[in-house]
């Protein structure tokens, strides 16, 4: 029998069996190491760390591997990404490449072969949900009622039952009230059980190998298993790709939010009637007692929450990082009391008479998203754990209402304020729930800073693992120069931004468009583009701004329409953003993209590790900040064949002592000081 490598060999090879279906195949040896090392950590059951550079092909070196060693095997891989994008390429591109590849290998086991996308089951119709709005509007004239009648007429046509297969404009609010919602499932006595699209979904991803899924579902996953609920089907092995995103997924998904609104919301789920479970709980008594409690408990907060939100907006910034807890005794808790024993007795109540299974469980899952809210609101409001958690109160600026001046309503000043509270460090917690249950590989364009893994290992919880750093198969000593001006002022002096818009005209005089300019705050974005837009039409040039509403795809379809367009991008722009070829030519960074220090979770971050001794700024600040430029460097040559240039208008790296160490973690692309350089680099 062929082992495992020689399989491998085959496929990867020059005349292998991917050389018949990629036109123009050329192997890759970096590609084929790391499909060699996902192979060994699925078999040894160890987890790995993979660097891939760009352009090494990482999602054919994890996706031939996994789906072999699956098939081979009975088992299923869960493929983690961030982005819907890459998702959609393994979609389209490589598990349908890997099916061809396994029909040549082994025809039976192609047979079997099952990859599936999984969704939250909000994504999808509920078809009860459906009907029911269907069965009121005829008694009740809605306007959505012939949007409701064509999406009833279309259902049989639909496959899937997704969003993206409904084939008629919906209004969100309409999606909202028909959309899966655990809260108001009847499961199996539900009259549309046997065809229900959720249910449909669940069953194929029980039969299927490969499961892609996104960072933020899996991590939901994982926090329901805790709970003794799922939405993934049992899995053997995990692939993270976009795996420097990870913590951040992991720290959002676990982030406590509770405002206003948020109570509101859970009291509505009651009151409001829109689940079944609620709707048959018809007692006008058990109505006028949470209408009391709400009424109390809203009242309690609104006078905890408003001359905060008060304080708050007459300060510099939103946010702030907690340091004692706002309330000294717990004045709320016996509101939440009240609260949980009114439905905890209403269940016991109906359980005893024999009431409808679907409500016992309705109520009981209301009586533990109460225990739920409880437990939030006392963390944030106590300011539980400290030193392990982060705690902070956020205004909101008040949006249709205008200034803060014109709020006069002390309700409406407490529902500007927000409190969160985020895990400082989530190593324990993936290491817990992850990394000592099942095999991880973990694999990004950007994981190693200075070729070492440990800042991402240690901040992820990963204590052993395999570790493969693959270079890029660029040649960034020639296809790319990367230019950082000398006599740059510092970002924190107040000539920089003048020096910024200069230099950066300077740039795109050059370039003449097809230029992404790259930045860390979305406030000196639109100042800088204000300030660059009539000088930018004057000279024939078409600047593109990237607000955080529009999608970045349509911005992306835009900026490759005409060569002389200018993209002023922040956030998102900086990875993941995939333009070859000669649509983008030149990539201007701002500036070093450190974590703003004055971020709540950021400066508890440098907090703990300063209290221990250790230096804040090296251990976390400087590697967060590498991976990062990595990301935003990565935009530009994206094949063999692109040529460009990345300039950072930050001096810093030449005159700080840490600046060696970040450009000795960047491409080896040429490193120039004079701007006379770029003029020669796209005149040459
Ligand atoms: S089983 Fe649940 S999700 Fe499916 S149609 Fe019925 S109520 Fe809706």
């Amino acid at each position: 029998m062929m082992t495992y490598s020689k399989t491998l060999y085959r496929i990867f090879k020059r005349d292998g069996i991917l050389s018949k279906h990629v036109p123009a195949y050329q192997p890759r040896r970096a590609q084929f190491e790391m499909a060699n090392l996902v192979l060994r950590c699925l078999k040894q059951e160890t987890h790995g760390l993979i660097e891939a550079g760009t352009g090494t092909g990482k999602s054919f070196g994890y996706t031939l591997p996994a789906v072999w060693w699956a098939l081979k095997n009975e088992k299923r891989v869960i493929i983690s990404t961030n982005t819907i994008t890459l998702q959609q390429q393994l979609l389209e591109k490589e598990l349908p490449m890997a099916h061809k590849v396994i029909r040549e290998l082994a025809p039976e086991l192609a047979e079997e072969f099952r990859y599936e996308l999984a969704k939250g089951r909000s994504h999808y119709i509920c078809k009860r949900r459906l009907e029911e709005l269907w069965q009121d509007s005829l008694t009740t004239e809605t306007p959505e009622r012939e949007i409701v009648r064509q999406l009833r007429e279309q259902l049989p046509a639909m496959k899937k039952g997704d969003r993206e297969e409904i084939p008629l404009p919906v209004p969100p609010a309409l999606f909202q009230a028909i959309q899966g919602d655990s809260d108001d499932c009847l499961g199996k006595n539900s009259p549309f059980y046997k065809q229900c699209f959720i249910q449909n979904a669940r069953k194929k991803l029980q039969n299927a190998q490969i499961i892609v899924v996104n960072h933020a579902l899996f991590f939901t996953h994982l926090i329901l298993r805790r709970q003794g609920a799922s939405i993934l089907p049992e899995y053997d092995a995990v692939i993270m790709d976009e795996a420097h995103r990870v913590e951040d997924q992991v720290t959002k998904q676990y982030t406590y939010h509770v405002s206003i609104e948020e109570i509101n919301i859970l009291f509505n789920r009651f009151l409001k009637k829109r689940a079944h479970w609620a709707r048959e709980l018809d007692s006008s008594d058990l109505q006028q007692q949470t209408e009391s409690i709400r009424a109390r408990l809203v009242a309690k907060l609104v006078e905890l929450f408003a001359p905060l939100a008060r304080a708050l907006a007459e300060r510099p910034q939103n946010e702030y990082l907690l340091k004692k807890s706002i309330i000294a005794n717990n004045e709320v808790a016996p509101l939440f009391k009240e609260w949980k024993t009114l439905f905890a007795d209403k269940h016991k109540e109906l359980k005893a008479a024999g009431g409808e299974e679907e409500t016992v469980i309705g109520l009981s899952r209301y009586i533990s998203q109460i225990e739920q809210m409880e437990r939030m609101v006392t963390h944030v409001l106590c300011n539980e754990s400290p030193d392990e958690w982060a705690t902070w109160v956020a205004y909101e600026e008040p949006g249709a209402e205008g200034h803060h001046s014109l709020i006069r309503d002390d309700f409406a000043w407490a529902s500007l304020l927000h409190l969160y509270s985020a895990p400082i460090d989530v190593s324990e917690l993936l290491r817990e729930e992850l990394f000592t249950q099942k095999t991880v590989i973990m694999t990004s364009a950007t994981l190693t800073t200075q070729g070492d893994f440990s800042f991402v290992a240690n901040r992820m919880g990963i204590d052993e693992y395999e570790a493969l750093e693959t270079p890029s198969p660029f040649r960034y000593e020639q296809q790319a120069i990367l230019l950082v001006p000398n006599e740059a002022p510092s970002p924190a002096e107040k000539e920089f931004e003048a020096f910024l818009i200069a230099s950066m005209k300077e740039i795109v005089m050059t370039t003449r468009g097809r230029t992404f300019l790259l930045f860390t705050s979305y406030s000196q974005m639109n100042r800088v583009y204000e300030a660059m837009i009539p000088w930018l039409k004057r000279h024939g040039l078409t600047g593109l701004l990237h607000r955080p509403e529009l999608s970045r795809d349509t911005l992306l379809q835009q900026f490759r329409s005409q060569p002389n367009h200018v993209l002023f991008g922040c956030e998102s722009f900086w990875e993941g953003v995939d333009v070859p070829g000669d649509d983008l030519i030149c990539v201007v960074i701002v500036k070093l993209p450190f974590p703003v220090p004055t971020d709540p979770l950021t400066k508890a971050r440098m907090n703990r590790l300063d209290k221990r001794g250790q230096n804040s700024f090296r251990e976390y600040m400087l590697p967060f900040s590498i991976l990062r430029l990595k990301q935003g460097f990565g935009r530009l040559i994206r094949t063999r064949s692109d040529r460009g240039v990345v300039v950072i208008l930050d001096s810093r790296l030449h005159t700080k002592p840490y600046g060696s160490e970040i450009l000795a973690s960047l491409p080896p692309a040429r490193l120039t000081k004079s701007m006379d350089e770029l003029h020669r680099f796209f005149t040459s």
